[in-house]
């Protein structure tokens, strides 16, 4: 607050000062002269320092002209983050702003590091563990049908978000999705079958947990919740069958080359005898190479021992 208050204050000077300053400008031609002259005295170091004062001036008015004109190009919604951006070389800053920027910059240097080691974690950053349930899962040949799809990418994190990214709780105007449990606003989807709430879904969760598209759903006047398909993978749904919660696993599924994490359950767990017809998708022959190799792996260390 303080350092909006000063930052104004200082743009605020600058049209105050820029008339004095080209006044200055125009002396400082005339000092040129007596510079050429090469008096030694003590008006000389006088000369030397309003020089100095005068470069300075220029200097600070040439940056804060610059801040000006960059103010003015922006669209006025855009100010306050740019403003920002300008103030973080100055030194004297209060300690409040200080941790409050150690806050944000913080997620980023955990970025780098996870790139820097991305080669060792990699593979283990891609490993997916659900914990054992009371029953096995698996999947038959209907419900790998039951699978959506999309025509258009749903882009997440958008929809039912402010502008600073964060989600709208809303516990009178929002919907609850079945999949997050959350009160939102934004788009949620209507089944046509079984007209419950537990067919509304809101576009992240249909996007990241069955790989459909919200809109393209409320358009499909045959579109069916999962819950009525029996394939969600919601932890309510899931422990019903005696199966753990899969947690937040789509960023994982999603490099591994699955649409959702409905896509990965079911590719990567249908029951044995369909297995064997073996239909390969994209994702399903990288899995096939990823296991063959694994079991490669262990008859070597096996021959090993
Ligand atoms: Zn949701
Ligand atoms: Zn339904
Ligand atoms: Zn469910």
């Amino acid at each position: 607050m303080g350092m909006g208050t000063r930052r104004k204050k200082i743009v605020e000077e600058e049209p105050s000062q820029s008339p004095s300053l080209s006044e200055d400008g125009g002396s400082d031609s005339q000092g040129e002269g007596s510079e050429d002259a090469g008096s030694d005295d003590g008006s000389s170091r006088y000369e030397q320092v309003r020089e100095q004062r005068i470069k300075e001036n220029m200097e600070r008015m040439h940056k804060l002209g610059l801040l000006d004109l960059s103010l003015k190009l922006k669209p006025p919604k855009k100010n306050p983050p740019h403003k920002k951006k300008k103030t973080t070389p100055e030194p004297n800053l209060s300690p409040q702003r200080r941790s409050s920027r150690i806050m944000t910059l913080a997620p980023v240097n955990y970025n780098e590091k996870r790139v820097r080691d991305s080669s060792s974690k990699e593979s283990k950053e891609l490993e997916i563990f659900i914990p054992e349930g009371t029953n096995p899962e698996f999947y038959t040949e209907e419900q790998e049908k039951f699978l959506g799809d999309c025509e258009t990418a749903w882009e997440l994190y958008v929809d039912g978000y402010d502008e600073d990214g964060n989600r709208i709780y809303d516990p009178i105007k929002g919907e609850t999705c079945h999949q997050c449990r959350q009160k939102t606003l934004g788009e949620h989807t209507q089944c046509n079958k079984c007209e419950l709430l537990q067919g509304q879904f809101c576009g992240d969760c249909l996007y990241m947990r069955y790989g459909e598209n919200v809109m393209e759903a409320n358009q499909n006047a045959n579109w069916m919740c999962p819950p009525c398909r029996g394939i969600c993978n919601c932890s309510r749904c899931r422990r019903g069958k005696g199966w753990m919660p899969t947690g937040n696993i789509y960023s994982k599924v999603s490099k591994l080359g699955f649409k959702s994490v409905a896509h990965y359950l079911i590719k990567t767990r249908r029951s044995e005898s369909d297995e064997l017809e073996g239909s390969a998708s994209g994702a399903d022959s990288t899995l096939n190479r990823l296991s063959t190799r694994t079991l490669a792996q262990r008859d070597a260390e096996d021959l090993r021992e």
